[in-house]
């Protein structure tokens, strides 16, 4: 959309965040609006934690239609608003706003996100062992996921620092009695039988993600086998060190870019009401990334 093309009745939207280092969304959403002929823009604002209610009472005195939260605002934005989902209230995040008049309502997209990327393969992953590499906000989003839709046998929560995978095995027994789950320390020689035996694993972690696109939560391929589903929420680069090495061995690889994209098709829906194109999409933010 050109500048020209902006006026009186554009409506905003948005991502508060701290710092804003690099976010695809307003590419997403942007470029949906121009293929949509809608007449919305989207902003990054860098937000520090300390101005993050008088930002937010910013943006509904200016008529913000909604935003996108991100790190570290998250969990704490719960508090400011007027209505909260169910899945936001349960993984204790959210990341998507909407503003109805001065009204807020927190979403959790990221858990449809992981729910759209993950459906294809539902009868495959339903009832299976499990294996959620993580334990921070997106690992949330990822284990509420799992529980709610695809019926796990058994997760296992692994984590470099293991007492934090214990914190959120307690808060997800507590919060949704699924109490089916072990922990482990992030150390692969240990893992390779709990990697093995999975039919599906997730990387939650950040491990991989540019500019540290060498590092891999587990380098050893006996970990991997043609059964597999695997699923890294690190988005850029979109092929990972960990997608190269399980595809090497046969494994279906999704990447989080798909993740990305549907979670800003849920989040356009809730903020426009319309359809984002998602394949389409996809393929011009890979376009974007390589470029
Ligand atoms: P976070 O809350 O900061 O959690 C980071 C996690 O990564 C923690 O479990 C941390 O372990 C682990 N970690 C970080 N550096 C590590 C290292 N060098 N070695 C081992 N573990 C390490 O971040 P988050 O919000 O959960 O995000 C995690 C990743 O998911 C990010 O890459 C983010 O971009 C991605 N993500 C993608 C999407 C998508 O749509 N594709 C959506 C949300 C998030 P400790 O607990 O030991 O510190």
């Amino acid at each position: 959309m050109g500048k020209d093309s902006y006026h009186l009745n554009t409506k905003l939207l948005g991502l508060i965040g701290h710092p804003i280092k690099h976010t695809y969304s307003p590419f997403i959403h942007n470029v949906t609006f121009e293929l949509k002929k809608l007449d919305y823009i989207y902003l990054p604002f860098d937000i520090p934690p300390s101005t993050l209610k008088t930002a937010v009472k910013g943006m509904v005195a200016l008529g913000i239609k909604g935003f996108n939260v991100t790190i570290p605002h998250k969990e704490n934005i719960l508090q400011l608003m007027h209505n909260v989902s169910e899945e936001a209230s349960i993984v204790g995040a959210i990341n998507t706003v909407v503003n109805d008049l001065g009204k807020l309502s927190g979403f959790n997209t990221d858990v449809h996100g992981v729910y759209e990327t993950l459906l294809p393969y539902k009868d495959e992953i339903t009832g299976n062992e499990m294996c959620v590499v993580g334990a921070g906000g997106a690992a949330r989003a990822v284990i509420y996921t799992l529980i709610r839709y695809f019926k796990p046998n058994i997760i296992f929560l692994i984590n470099r620092t293991e007492q934090k995978a214990e914190s959120l095995k307690n808060y997800f027994i507590e919060k949704m009695k699924f109490d089916n789950f072990k922990t482990r320390e992030l150390f692969p020689p240990d893992l390779v039988d709990v990697f093995q035996n999975s039919k599906l694993i997730i990387n939650a972690t950040s491990v991989g993600m540019f500019p540290d696109s060498d590092d891999i939560i587990t380098n050893l391929e006996s970990s991997f086998n043609k059964d597999q589903i695997v699923l890294d929420l690190v988005y850029n680069p979109p092929q990972t060190q960990l997608l190269k090495l399980a595809a090497s061995k046969g494994a279906t690889i999704l990447d989080g870019i798909k993740m990305l994209v549907y979670q800003a098709a849920k989040s356009f829906e809730l903020w426009t009401g319309e359809q984002m194109p998602v394949e389409q999409l996809h393929k011009s933010l890979q376009l974007f990334i390589k470029n």
